[in-house]
């Protein structure tokens, strides 16, 4: 059901005469010998009640799907890549969120997680394979060097990811073992289902 902020807006857009009466579902009521009466109070909550279920459900299933058929991209660049890769074996398998496939296109992945340090010489290219890539899409910052540079503070690292790519979830560690990669997978999931939109749209820049 929706919530009561919802409800009443439904409530407001509801017409005078209702354009799906009763009699149409073959309901014999008064409404079928006085067809300009408007909506009776029993056709108002029923057409409430469609309108609530299908706003919620459409919502929930699409969300769902979302996070349950992510596809990453393939873009390992460091240590971290190591473990990231171990997400696929049958120890973690990932494949039980319909995660298995890790795309070699942008255009076919939604998910890009960023794994390993990012120099500034490839900061270009990641920008580009996550232009590429179509929406809604997201972004792990995966390790410390991803999310801050981590230990490289010097003149040929990029100092987080979020310079260049808006991040979703930033996952600690050096290298963060593959439970932890899972534990931001979940996460995401968590926030898609949530309702919570793209880190792109959070922060109002350009996808
Ligand atoms: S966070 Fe640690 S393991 Fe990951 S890329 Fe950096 S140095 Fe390597």
């Amino acid at each position: 059901m929706a919530e009561g902020g919802t409800e009443l807006a439904v409530r407001k857009q509801l017409p005078v005469v209702s354009d799906r009466p009763l009699a149409k579902a073959g309901l014999q009521s008064e409404r079928v010998l006085w067809p300009d009466r408007g909506p009776g109070v029993f056709e108002r909550e029923v057409e409430e009640i469609e309108d609530a279920l299908l706003l919620t459900t459409v919502e929930k299933a699409v969300a769902w799907a979302q996070s349950n058929s992510m596809w990453p991209d393939t873009f390992g660049l460091a240590c971290c890549a190591i473990e990231m890769m171990s997400i696929v074996s049958s120890r973690y398998d990932i494949a039980r969120f319909g995660m298995e496939r890790f795309s070699s296109s942008p255009r076919q992945a939604d998910l890009l997680i960023v794994s390993g340090r990012v120099t500034h010489k490839m900061a270009g290219p990641l920008r580009q394979v996550y232009d590429q890539m179509l929406e809604p899409k997201w972004v792990i910052a995966m390790g410390a060097c991803a999310s801050s540079g981590g230990m490289f503070n010097n003149y040929t690292i990029l100092q987080g990811v979020d310079k260049v790519v808006p991040v979703d979830i930033h996952v600690p560690g050096c290298p963060p073992r593959p439970e932890a990669l899972m534990e931001g997978i979940v996460r995401l999931h968590e926030k898609v289902m949530a309702g919570v939109p793209p880190a792109y749209e959070i922060r109002g820049v350009a996808s």
